[in-house]
């Protein structure tokens, strides 16, 4: 990801910042917020989200994957809407560091009818080697992320 693009006309936390926030968030405590069991409302659906401490999270990491579990947090028990608590966001920062970990964006776009596409721009097709007859194959690791391999 070319950092200089997303810096233009947004205002950029300094790094510095940055490791205060990431010191701040891994100083919490790392204990639900309720105790386990408490229902509380689900902010998407309105159902019943009940606080749990056996949360699971897949991050990926520059070498594969780590699955971090036992995460303090909620699930909705109708929409199966997560919310991490403060400790759960802490316990992925240290495992993943503060950087987001992607070397190539590409926007989705809506082509005609409800069908969705994606655009490879040229360098990511070089470092992939495309020529537009690949398939790729796509392991859908949640619903934010997902493992992409080229078939040739
Ligand atoms: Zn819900």
């Amino acid at each position: 990801m070319k950092k200089n693009e997303l810096a233009k006309g947004a205002p950029m936390l300094t790094d510095e910042r940055l490791e205060q926030a990431r010191k701040m968030i891994l100083a919490t405590s790392k204990a639900p917020l309720l105790p386990t069991g408490t229902t509380t409302t689900c902010p998407v659906c309105k159902g019943p989200m009940v606080t749990t401490n056996d949360l699971q999270r897949v991050l990926a990491v520059p070498h594969g994957v780590v699955v971090l579990t036992r995460l303090p947090g909620a699930v909705c028990t109708r929409c199966g809407a997560k919310a991490y608590d403060a400790a759960a966001v802490a316990l992925t920062l240290e495992h993943s560091g503060s950087e987001i970990i992607a070397d190539y964006e590409t926007k989705v776009t809506r082509a005609s009818g409800g069908t969705l596409g994606t655009y490879f721009k040229a360098d990511l097709s070089r470092v992939l080697r495309l020529t537009g007859k690949e398939r790729l194959r796509w392991k859908v690791l949640d619903k934010d992320q997902a493992l992409v391999e080229v078939e040739r």
